[in-house]
């Protein structure tokens, strides 16, 4: 872990609406806070993902409740920051992020997990390949990787890597490296470390919990 660079991922915390103060306080400071308006009714309050940025950490907690948008107030108590509602089928996620997070005191947290040690996201994984990945892979002299047995298209018509029948994908190398890390897909070169979505990988892949065995 040494070597890995480290990054201060968000800690999530969940407010009853009363304490909506201390909840902006806490995304002000760089956490994500779940404000709960009622039991059926959740507010995910983060920093505003800087434009461009393809590696912010509240985009990519947003990305992995399956939503591509979020609300900036620039008036009212959230002004300057970012908030999405929370689908009502995601409520277990967030306070599954809490929970999480609830060992941890401050509202963010340095981890540098070491990728060749996890490869979690090399797993399972249906990456899609997009136009820009198809121009790289074949200026690269890899246009093999976009016909089978590499990819497929999929239901929906887009191409997506296939996986071995273990669950790797087959650029997954033994010793966890990707085998075309030069040219690999936009969706594996832009996945953060530390976000949400790695979290996630780690808990369900490795029964890791932002680095410690998940308990029960
Ligand atoms: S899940 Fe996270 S730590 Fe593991 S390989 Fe992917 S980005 Fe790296
Ligand atoms: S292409 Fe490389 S980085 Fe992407 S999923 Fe496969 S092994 Fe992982």
């Amino acid at each position: 872990m040494g070597k890995v660079p480290a990054v201060q991922r968000p800690i999530v915390r969940t407010f009853k609406a009363r304490f909506q103060k201390e909840a902006i306080a806490h995304a002000r400071a760089g956490g994500h806070s779940v404000i709960w308006e009622r039991p059926s009714k959740a507010r995910l309050v983060f920093p505003t993902p800087a434009p461009g940025d393809i590696h912010d950490f509240g985009a990519w907690a947003i990305y992995d409740m399956a939503m591509q948008r979020w609300t900036t107030p620039k008036t009212g108590p959230f002004r300057g920051l970012s908030f999405v509602w929370v689908p009502r089928d995601c409520h277990w996620i967030v306070k599954r992020r809490a929970e999480r997070d609830s060992i941890h005191p401050a509202p963010t947290r340095a981890v540098a997990f070491d990728c060749t040690d996890c490869a979690a996201c090399c797993r399972d994984n249906e990456v899609i390949l997009l136009d820009e990945d198809h121009e790289r892979l074949v200026a690269g002299g890899r246009a093999d990787i976009l016909k089978k047995p590499f990819a497929r298209r999929g239901s929906d018509g887009r191409l997506v890597l296939t996986l071995m029948k273990n669950g790797r994908c087959h650029h997954l190398a033994r010793d966890n490296k990707c085998k075309i890390y030069a040219v690999r897909p936009n969706a594996c070169s832009e996945f953060p470390m530390g976000s949400e979505c790695c979290l996630y990988a780690r808990e369900d892949m490795l029964g890791l919990l932002d680095g410690a065995p998940a308990t029960a």
